[in-house]
């Protein structure tokens, strides 16, 4: 795909993963289009995107809420007519255990909340349903696109991420399943699982002792950068063979 004023729109747009994405698709030619929670990180990420192209925008939008997705997704058809890639970025941490054991008693001392489990799969997983829902229904309807929904290397199940694990396992699963039943609309859908990367997700509450063991269990001795998952999300748009998989980006970390 030639993405010269291609309409790239990325759910949780405005930080992280997500903003280095848009950034690697203007630098291409194409139009960011960022969706995130507040207005506040809306009119950021627009100031930053309209320095790449004059037409990029951004749109407040909670991935957790139908009626914020359609609204969003409308807003975007409004404004451009289409819809050429959707990445299915937006997400967050809500770590634990499934259970809390006193080691001298060998009591439960606590249990992972409904709430706790509920707001990860609510964002990670029904935000993806949603918003991955409103992105194709437009491409249906436009003539084609690319779907790139962001799991994660925790897909196959880490420890203390009951939640997060379960829900980017039902991403890679939407992933293989979208790419069978969209492809007649010429849709293709492929994803990403990183593995750590250097955003505000996983350094905000980590101290450099806990920094150092996860590096110590990543093969190539570092974190990601944003801007290597943003290069896997632009080779995925660009090379109409890879459908219906999706690519572990994550220095080697098995988990
Ligand atoms: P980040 O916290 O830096 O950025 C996430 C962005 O999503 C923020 O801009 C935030 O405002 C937005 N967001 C959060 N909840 C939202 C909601 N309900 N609706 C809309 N937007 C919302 O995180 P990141 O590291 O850039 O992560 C991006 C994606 O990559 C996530 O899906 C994450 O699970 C995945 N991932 C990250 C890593 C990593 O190591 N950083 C590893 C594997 C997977």
């Amino acid at each position: 795909m030639d993405l010269k004023d291609r309409i790239v729109a990325v759910t949780g747009g405005a930080g992280g993963i997500g903003l280095a994405m848009l950034q690697r698709f203007a630098a291409s030619g194409a139009i960011p289009a960022a969706l995130d929670l507040t207005p506040e990180r809306c009119d950021r990420a627009a100031h930053e995107l309209r320095k790449l192209h004059p037409r990029a925008g951004a749109w407040t939008c909670n991935v957790a809420s139908e009626e914020s997705v359609t609204a969003a997704f409308q807003a975007l058809r409004s404004n451009y007519g289409r819809i050429d890639v959707a990445v299915l970025n937006a997400g967050i941490l809500d770590d634990g255990l499934l259970l809390r054991v006193d080691r001298t008693t060998g009591k439960v001392k606590a249990r992972m909340s409904l709430a706790q489990w509920q707001r990860v799969i609510d964002v990670n997983l029904t935000g993806v349903f949603l918003s991955g829902r409103e992105a194709a229904a437009i491409m249906v309807e436009e003539g084609g696109g690319v779907i790139i929904p962001i799991a994660s290397v925790a897909m196959h199940g880490n420890a203390g991420q009951s939640n997060y694990s379960a829900a980017k396992a039902g991403v890679a699963a939407l992933t293989r399943l979208w790419a069978q039943e969209l492809s007649r609309f010429k849709i293709r859908v492929a994803g990403i699982a990183p593995g750590f990367v250097a955003t505000e997700m996983v350094l905000k509450d980590m101290n450099q002792q806990a920094l150092d063991l996860w590096k110590s269990r990543i093969p190539i001795g570092r974190l990601g950068d944003p801007q290597e998952i943003a290069d896997a999300a632009h080779f995925i748009a660009c090379n109409e063979l890879v459908n219906g998989v999706v690519l572990e980006i994550s220095g080697g970390v098995k988990i």
